[in-house]
């Protein structure tokens, strides 16, 4: 971790040119690299030297955006990947198999929920959801014999639920596994989950670290911090010998980096869900201006809240950073200078005022994105999670009526006035 402050590291960390090299971290638009000896090769392929052979396994700019990430959230190891649906995939399924476990915060997102509820499930690996406001007790009761991770959203998508991190890193650690904490909403300007205890990060980076709307990807960053070989016997993957590669051991021979290697070396190399050299590219710029982007958005969002909150028209307003909010105490917590730009209201008049409502938005867009420069909503029990019945959807945090609103940077009274006009 370098010790640069979060604005530098957005700027500077990750790549560092040498003399007479490209001040821009390049685009290596290359799927393989040349060697000059077979040998050499060889070794590379058996994990016994590291470098660059096939951009499907590691590539230098990939590499350095997944570098600058690691940095900001504090970790030891990272990697990208070409979604935040591949990189909530990869985290878990680098530690589990079937006939495995998985405890989770039902308030998710969507796409992540069917994910663990649904697909994963077929390849025998089950998931106990529990209310993320659970008791300690309630909390304990979810975990099995078999239980392999725990995870959850540090401010869930569309709920806007905060979670209480320190509960579950505890809950996590009392029963012998990592907790992994999906921080895309709040990103590392806003919270690092490490300091709290969480052991592997994930994020979608298509969100606020892209922030443009112009790239899908993701990543993973691994603390270092969790002692897969204290708990050897549930992680056998990680601590006895993979025959894919002459019989290494993860832990052994990466100490900090085995987790991300072991997800290179295996998941990547057979599922190939990498991020594209020019996406990272463009997710490297979006980085850069990411400490002047969030807290303009959590200023909107903040404004915006409580602009609906006075509307006569508006039944409920949620934001986690306004006084009152269920979730205030846990956000100014966890989060102090804000949480995100994302909030959710309710029209009095329900799910059909609401469609209304968005219909009538000018320069608010009606989008499936979330979480970038531009303004945007969304109905969510009619868009994102319409594959849920009312209970899921009631599990998940998601009210029917419930407007996802998301922030941007455009000036706040411009913002103000669309929906002002969008709600006569
Ligand atoms: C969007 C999102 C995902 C999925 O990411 P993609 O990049 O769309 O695959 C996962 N988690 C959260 C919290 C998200 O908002």
């Amino acid at each position: 971790m370098s010790s640069y402050k979060m604005e530098t590291k957005c700027i500077q960390s990750g790549y560092e040119p040498g003399n007479g090299e490209p001040r821009v971290l390049p685009i290596y638009q290359s799927t393989t690299f040349r060697y000059t000896s077979s040998e050499q090769m060889g070794r590379l392929f058996d994990l016994e030297e590291s470098g660059y052979f096939y951009t499907r396994l590691q590539n230098p700019t990939n590499d350095a955006v997944a570098a600058k990430i690691c940095d900001l959230e504090g970790g030891a190891a990272a990697m990208l990947t070409s979604s935040g649906q591949a990189a909530n995939f990869y985290a878990i399924m680098n530690i589990v198999q079937a006939g495995d476990h998985i405890v989770c915060a039902s308030a998710l997102y969507g796409g992540t929920y069917n994910l663990y509820a649904h697909t994963i499930k077929r390849m025998g690996v089950e998931a106990t959801f529990v209310d993320p406001d659970c008791t300690k007790e309630e909390l304990d009761a979810a975990f099995q014999e078999n239980t392999k991770a725990v995870f959850g959203e540090t401010i869930a998508n569309p709920a806007l639920v905060v979670l209480d991190i320190e509960k579950f890193a505890d809950a996590a650690h009392a029963h012998g596994v990592p907790f992994i904490v999906d921080n895309t909403f709040a990103t590392p300007i806003n919270c690092r989950p490490i300091e709290w205890g969480a052991d592997i990060v994930t994020h979608s980076t298509t969100k606020y670290m892209d922030g443009h709307a112009a790239c899908v990807g993701g990543a993973i960053v691994d603390s270092g911090n969790f002692d897969w070989d204290a708990h050897a016997e549930k992680f056998p993957g990680l601590t006895t010998p993979d025959e894919t590669y002459h019989g290494i051991v993860y832990t052994k021979k990466f100490g900090k980096g085995a987790y991300i290697t072991k997800a290179t070396a295996q998941l990547m190399r057979d599922l190939g869900s990498i991020q594209a050299p020019q996406n990272a590219f463009l997710l490297n710029i979006g980085l850069e201006t990411l400490h002047l982007r969030v807290p303009r958005h959590c200023e909107n969002a903040l404004a915006v809240a409580k602009y609906l909150q006075s509307h006569e028209k508006v039944a409920w307003v949620s934001c986690p950073s306004l006084p009152g909010d269920k979730y205030y105490d846990l956000a100014q917590k966890y989060m102090p200078n804000g949480t995100c730009g994302v909030i959710t209201f309710g029209l009095k008049g329900g799910r059909e005022a609401a469609v209304e409502m968005m219909d009538k938005l000018k320069m608010v867009a009606i989008v499936t994105h979330v979480a970038d420069a531009r303004s945007c909503v969304l109905h969510p029990a009619s868009h994102t999670h319409r594959q849920m019945n009312e209970q899921e959807l009631m599990e998940a945090g998601v009210q029917p009526d419930l407007i996802r609103f998301s922030v941007g940077i455009e000036n706040v009274d411009d913002i103000i006035a669309d929906v002002e006009q969008a709600l006569l």
